[in-house]
């Protein structure tokens, strides 16, 4: 197993499964694991129970075998889920307490997402105010609520958690509700197979704050805004504070009943941007400090200006970086940090697929994968065709054959054609280039 041990290969195999997961589901499945033995080549893994292993097996087994191959560079090794029988309850990832005390899903709350350990810059200043009034003075009718969004990475759970710490350190008189959106849906849904809505009900009762992160996963989950509007509406009536983030704003949530976004609309708007240069300096110092790390000014110049668009992506860096050089016992110099950014952004780039570029691209211009892929020809679907074919082309290593095969068999002529124009229009229309940017962004940080 050189050079690592199999329990310091568990740990670096967290590291990257940290990296390519959302926080809440890397807290909520893997952060709580650890390794137990190693059976042939097989690692065992322990998990808080057996439901939890279970779970992790089916949702993220493939991926984290696949991990753990590539950073031991042996393809023989497979990992092994173990955990005691889970106590009958609704899912044993979460405990819903009741919020009758300042015990609110702890679990959730990860310990460095607080205001201390938030570095502000002009991308996230507006947000970071209003999370820091919001926790200092309840209900403020201007504040409520408060809607943060931005892209994957940006700060938006960090920020939300920190307002619970916040409330939590004060000896917290006041009583807080942290919830992932998915959460919420996933025991709307076990309330409506039971016939019991208690659990549900119980999520709002005798709370100040209600800090739900991710709201943009209601989509299409008609039943879940219909209750939630309500708790929404009593809430908020009764002075309570509700914070909301997401991934766009109000107006661009897909699907959501018009009163539902004009509520999101009706207290403080504010957004995360990817942070300039300066933030992203700021945000390593702080970082490598933490992990008490001794890098030079040059090295996290390098990384500050090799990685931009996302914060997540900046502090997985840093901690491979931080455990391989423990692991190790060498120092992170420019060559180690070259090769790890290299294969950083490797990952990223390898897990684009022709398929998720075409889908979010059709996502973006409202039409279908089918239209985006077929034979029409009108306006509203050649231009968003184009533009999959030209980020295709950028973001995979696919020929321009293959791109045009993916494309119902068109030719590998019609590719550079598409490609050519998109770079053509981009220099007359720059809310287009805006747009097409802005899909490069989500795409990159998937
Ligand atoms: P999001 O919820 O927007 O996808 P997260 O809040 O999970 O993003 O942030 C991703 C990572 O980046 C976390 O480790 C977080 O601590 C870190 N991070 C983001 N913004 C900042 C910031 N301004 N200062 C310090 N760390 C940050
Ligand atoms: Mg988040």
């Amino acid at each position: 197993m050189e050079p690592y041990n199999p329990s310091d290969l568990w740990k670096l195999c967290l590291n990257e499964a940290e990296k390519r997961l959302e926080s809440t589901e890397f807290e909520a499945w893997l952060r709580n694991s650890s390794y137990e033995d190693i059976n042939g080549t097989r690692l065992v893994i322990r998990f808080r129970n057996s439901f939890v292993a279970g779970h992790v097996k089916s949702r993220f087994g493939d991926m984290l075998e696949d991990i753990i191959r590539n950073i031991s560079g042996r393809s023989e090794l497979a990992l092994q889920f173990i955990g005691d029988p889970a106590e009958p309850g609704p899912s044993g990832s979460v405990k819903l307490s009741p919020a009758n005390s300042s015990s609110t899903d702890k679990t959730f709350l990860r310990s460095n997402y607080t205001f201390e350990h938030f570095v502000v810059g002009p991308s996230n200043q507006l947000a970071h105010a209003g999370a820091l009034a919001v926790s200092r003075d309840i209900g403020s009718t201007n504040y409520n609520p408060l809607f943060i969004y931005g892209g994957v990475g940006l700060g938006k759970t960090h920020l939300i958690q920190a307002i619970a710490h916040h409330l939590r350190q004060e000896g917290s008189k006041r009583v807080f509700r942290y919830i992932s959106t998915e959460l919420l849906v996933e025991t709307f849904i076990k309330c409506v197979i039971n016939n019991d809505y208690t659990k549900f009900r119980k999520l709002f009762q005798g709370i100040d704050y209600l800090l739900m992160d991710d709201i943009q996963f209601l989509k299409g989950k008609v039943e879940t805004q219909e209750a939630f509007f309500h708790r929404f509406n009593e809430l908020h009536q009764h002075g309570k504070q509700i914070v909301l983030t997401s991934d766009r704003p109000p107006h661009e949530l897909p699907d959501l009943p018009e009163r539902l976004i004009s509520r999101f609309q009706s207290g403080l708007v504010a957004d995360i941007k990817p942070p300039e240069y300066e933030t992203r300096l700021a945000i390593l110092q702080l970082l490598v400090r933490d992990e008490e790390l001794d890098v030079s000014q040059d090295v996290l110049d390098f990384i500050a200006s090799s990685i931009r668009k996302n914060v997540r992506q900046l502090s997985g860096v840093i901690h491979r970086l931080a455990a391989i050089s423990r692991l190790t016992g060498s120092r992170v110099d420019m060559n180690l940090a070259q090769k790890e950014i290299r294969s950083s952004l490797g990952t990223i780039t390898r897990r684009l697929t022709p398929g998720n570029i075409a889908s979010v691209v059709a996502e973006d211009f409202d039409i279908s994968p089918s239209q985006l892929k077929g034979k029409q020809r009108k306006r509203n679907i050649l231009l968003p065709r184009q533009v999959a074919m030209s980020l295709i082309r950028e973001l995979t290593s696919m020929s321009l054959k293959d791109i045009g095969s993916f494309f119902s068999g068109r030719d590998h002529s019609t590719v550079l054609n598409s490609i050519d124009r998109i770079e053509e229009l981009k220099d007359k229309d720059p809310e287009l280039e805006r747009k097409i940017e802005e899909i490069r962004r989500k795409l990159v940080s998937i």
